[in-house]
């Protein structure tokens, strides 16, 4: 698939760049060890007679054409095929400077070590049997995982949980595929009739379900965007700082592309909500602006769920209605605010079939309501919280659909009595959508895009 050698031997710095407690540079290749030998001394400046695998020697790095030591470091040999890549793998443990780890990486590539490329350690794990493509896409789900449940999903992912289930699956309907294609070829004299259709439903259960994880998997990995809407005065931003002041908040502020945009995550029962625009929710002097439809609209538009906010102690306004509106049919909660005051208005029929809740923002009344009404919308439909979804990868879920789509036409086709051909093509082509998640049937495009996103030294 690459466009280069995944034989020849590799080196990159695969710790962050920047000042760290320690920082390493890994080798992967057969020309592995002999750039240790090439590059390490002990302690006592001695080079090393032989190397065991899966031991730490100390010593230091040094520049072979002068002797001289680049770096103190702990150096690790891990012998193919046990490793990572499957290859012979190096790694000397240095001193986290962006200056001595570039020193040994640039000692590496003069005993003849070729710069990674992007991912290509994980690349060469996948090419060379070690893990799938599920698994290698775990590791950067890992690396990436924005929270603990997410995290948990991608560590699932990791060790082949997914890809046990989908091997089975496809194994499954390897099976179905083998008889009609026998079917086909042979007279029934030879080849018993049997009926496909209750292993073809067998697998369209499965894929359903697993279509419905991977949703509830990308809740916990992607967030819940909110926005949090309503004409002025109404408490937004006052609801916005009591969802934020509780201690299980995590307020990163992302500078956004434009300067006014800043999001706010909010971690409620291990679901990540994204409170969209808050800048102008912020931004006192921005009354106009806030009220502005456009600004309203762009922050509805991307929302997954959205808090609308109305004032209880005063009459409903012509302007509710207005931001009624245009939430329209979006997954939706009535908020309520100002419970403390006496209560004027029940907003009955502004939002038709909307939960509502009473919360004071001012007071906290009715907030721990308000937090569970918001993860029962989002994992309440059909989602669920406590299951743990096996993956949370969106392109897992169109694999999954596309598999489905062919599944479904083959119940259809063999219900009509077509076995044969038409049932078989339907069955292939779910074959080998369901091989893209693993990797069997992964084009080189695929790989590229997957791999292309790591970067260089994982
Ligand atoms: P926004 O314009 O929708 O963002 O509304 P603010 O959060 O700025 O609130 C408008 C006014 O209502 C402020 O004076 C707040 O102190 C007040 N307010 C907000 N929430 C409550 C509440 O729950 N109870 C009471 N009594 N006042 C509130």
């Amino acid at each position: 698939m690459a466009s280069y050698s995944l034989d020849d031997t590799i080196a990159a710095i695969s710790t962050p760049l920047g000042v760290g407690g320690i920082g390493i540079v890994r080798l992967s290749g057969p020309g592995a060890l002999d750039i240790a030998q090439a590059l390490y001394r002990d302690a006592r400046g001695r080079p090393r007679q032989r190397w065991e695998p899966n031991r730490l020697y100390y010593g230091h790095a040094i520049d072979p054409r002068n002797g001289r030591a680049v770096d103190e470091v702990l150096v690790s040999f891990m012998q193919a095929p046990h490793s990572f890549t499957r290859q012979d793998v190096v790694e000397f443990d240095g001193h986290g400077g962006p200056v001595p780890l570039q020193e040994v990486l640039r000692l590496c590539l003069a005993q003849g070590a070729r710069l990674a490329h992007e991912g290509e350690f994980t690349l060469r794990a996948f090419v060379n049997g070690r893990i799938d493509l599920a698994q290698a896409e775990a590791v950067l789900d890992v690396i990436q995982s924005k929270s603990a449940a997410a995290l948990g999903v991608a560590v699932n992912q990791l060790n082949g949980r997914l890809s046990v289930q989908v091997r089975a699956l496809r194994g499954a309907l390897l099976h179905v595929l083998a008889y009609l294609e026998a079917s086909i070829d042979f007279s029934e004299d030879d080849i018993p009739p049997r009926d496909v259709q209750p292993d073809l439903l067998a697998a369209r259960d499965t894929l359903q379900r697993l279509i419905s994880e991977a949703d509830s998997g990308q809740v916990y990995r992607q967030g819940v965007r909110v926005a949090i809407v309503g004409r002025p005065n109404v408490g937004k931003s006052s609801l916005l700082n009591a969802l934020l002041r509780t201690d299980r908040a995590i307020v990163t502020p992302i500078p956004g592309t434009t300067r006014d945009t800043l999001e706010e995550t909010l971690l409620l029962q291990g679901v990540p909500f994204v409170l969209v625009d808050t800048a102008g929710i912020n931004d006192a002097d921005d009354v106009i602006e806030r009220l502005g439809v456009e600004r309203s609209r762009r922050s509805l538009n991307s929302a997954d769920l959205v808090l609308m906010v109305v004032d209880g102690s005063t009459p409903s306004l012509p302007e509710d209605r207005d931001v009624a509106t245009m939430v329209g049919k979006r997954p939706a909660l009535l908020v309520i605010n100002k419970a403390d005051l006496s209560q004027v208005d029940t907003f009955a029929g502004l939002l038709p079939g909307v939960r509502t809740v009473h919360v004071s923002a001012k007071t906290g009344v009715g907030m721990v309501e308000l937090e569970a009404a918001m993860v029962e919308a989002v994992l309440g439909g059909g989602l669920q919280a406590s299951a743990e979804p096996l993956t949370a990868n969106p392109r897992h879920r169109a694999v999954f659909e596309r598999a489905l789509m062919h599944v479904a036409a083959a119940v259809d086709a063999a219900a009509h009595g077509q076995y044969g051909d038409l049932v078989a093509i339907d069955v292939r082509e779910s074959i080998d959508a369901l091989g893209e998640i693993t990797g069997e049937t992964a084009t080189d495009d695929l790989l590229q895009t997957i791999f292309g996103q790591f970067c260089v030294g994982k």
